[in-house]
């Protein structure tokens, strides 16, 4: 019996083969090479353990899905139907038109990052976007660099390497991905000095913990859970009040950077920087991407000579935010100075939505699904470490899937494997699809995409 490897086509049988033609000029002739080899390596192993041997139709199948599979660009976009406006998972904070512009346009050319236009000497990329960030904060001076971990973790190595740094035992948090506050402490080369318990700490046990060694009082905003009952936690002002009277610094890690007052659509009210500079903290830091509804970055913002001592510290550079970013964040950022954040930041625009267009869009989306739609109530939440357990009243479509083979979980894959993806939420075998979260410019494709999952 002749051996079933001896069917396999070999080589250069793929290579007059129309559509492994096509991949070659798409990629490269080595490239696809590796692909046609890793594939024979698989089948024959296949056909070792039990299976027919393919036809050259079939092969060329799987090459082709290797070669998308392994190729396309990435990351895809997709279309977040969650409800959940800071999707870590999900890429966080959508930029807005302007934003991306003006990254697309830092990142085809050339620009002035670093060059001073009217004396033609090197400029800072730091001048333009603190300039920014100190009208819209009243801070003195401020720093962006690569995230918010990054600027934690700076701050404290430029400020209080080998000093002692007093933290209230109910916020030496993890705020996710392993980022924990007494490990990046430990990290920045400062001592971790725990005060207070779990569910409360006062001012007097800051005061308590002073020592000769001490180089800042740190409070942490607990970001991604709530504590509620019997607490406690000193205002940041009453730190301050404290930390001044012996010449210590107060550090303020605020998480989301969130620029604009939550309480005004229903939500509790989320610490801003305004708020940090104005009860006099040394350094506040944030995020770029969570509730400002920009790019990737970290934030300081404080003290100009404080600024001074952080900028100069090696590991800034080190955690240098790229021209991309600081392009977004720039664009972000005149949204606020112009007022327009509520029409054109995207969470802004998300979480500002009213009932009654949810209610109209879900309506609308609904009868185009078909009988297995309908309108439901729901909740949207914020997401992304910023305000926690805190929801927003949402109206969305309820996808009923009885009868609808694999159910719920099945639906939910088919249509995560769609193109474009679409991420919904399941509850109760049902798929929720909440147009809180949906761009305007994503409707057809999401409908087209829910259809074909159903059909
Ligand atoms: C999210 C968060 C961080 C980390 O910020 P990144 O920009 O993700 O690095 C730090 N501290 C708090 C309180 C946070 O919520």
């Amino acid at each position: 019996m002749a051996s079933p490897y001896r069917s396999l086509p070999s080589v250069d049988r793929f290579l007059s083969d129309d559509r492994i033609l096509r991949l070659v000029s798409s990629y490269s002739r080595e490239a696809v090479l590796d692909l046609v080899k890793a594939q024979l390596d698989d089948t024959r192993r296949a056909i070792t353990s039990g299976a027919e041997a393919p036809a050259l139709d079939e092969l060329v199948d799987a090459i082709e899905a290797r070669a998308s599979a392994q190729w396309s660009p990435w990351p895809a976009p997709i279309i977040n139907a969650t409800g959940v406006i800071l999707h870590t998972n999900l890429g966080r904070a959508p930029l807005s038109h302007e934003a991306t512009e003006a990254a697309r346009l830092a990142a085809t050319g050339y620009s002035d990052l670093e060059l001073d236009l009217h004396t033609g000497r090197r400029g800072s990329r730091q001048a333009y976007i603190g300039s920014l960030l100190c009208q819209l904060t009243g801070a003195e001076a401020a720093i962006v660099v690569n995230n918010n971990a990054a600027a934690i973790l700076l701050g404290l190595a430029a400020i209080a390497a080998g000093k002692e740094v007093i933290v209230s035992r109910g916020e030496a948090i993890e705020i996710g991905g392993g980022f924990r506050i007494p490990d990046v402490l430990r990290q920045s080369g400062a001592i971790l000095v725990e005060v207070g318990t779990t569910n409360r700490t006062y001012v007097r046990d800051f005061e308590a913990a002073i020592t000769e060694d001490t180089g800042a009082f740190l409070s942490a905003h607990a970001s991604n859970f709530r504590v509620t009952g019997f607490t406690h936690s000193p205002e940041l002002s009453e730190l301050v009040e404290a930390g001044r009277q012996r010449g210590i610094i107060v550090l303020h890690d605020l998480g989301s950077g969130c620029l604009l007052d939550t309480s005004r659509y229903g939500l509790a009210h989320e610490p801003t920087p305004q708020e940090s500079v104005r009860a006099g903290a040394g350094l506040a830091f944030f995020s770029g991407d969570k509730l400002l509804g920009g790019p990737q970055a970290g934030i300081v913002v404080g003290k100009q000579h404080l600024i001074d001592v952080v900028s100069k510290h090696p590991l800034a550079r080190a955690v240098r935010i790229d021209k991309l970013s600081i392009a977004a964040l720039s664009a972000t950022l005149l949204h606020y100075i112009k007022q327009e954040a509520e029409e054109k930041v995207p969470v802004w625009r998300m979480i500002a939505m009213p009932l009654s267009r949810l209610e109209a869009t879900s309506r609308r989306w609904s009868e185009a699904l078909g009988p297995r739609a309908s309108v439901a109530d729901s909740l949207s939440t914020i997401g992304g470490g910023s305000l926690p357990g805190e929801t927003l009243p949402s109206r969305v479509v309820s996808i009923d899937t009885t009868g609808y083979r694999g159910g719920a979980e099945v639906l939910a894959q088919r249509l995560r494997e769609g193109r474009p993806p679409i991420v919904g939420r399941i509850e109760d075998e049902r798929i929720l699809i909440d147009p809180r979260t949906v761009l305007p410019e994503d409707e057809e494709a999401l409908l087209r995409g829910v259809r074909q999952a159903l059909s």
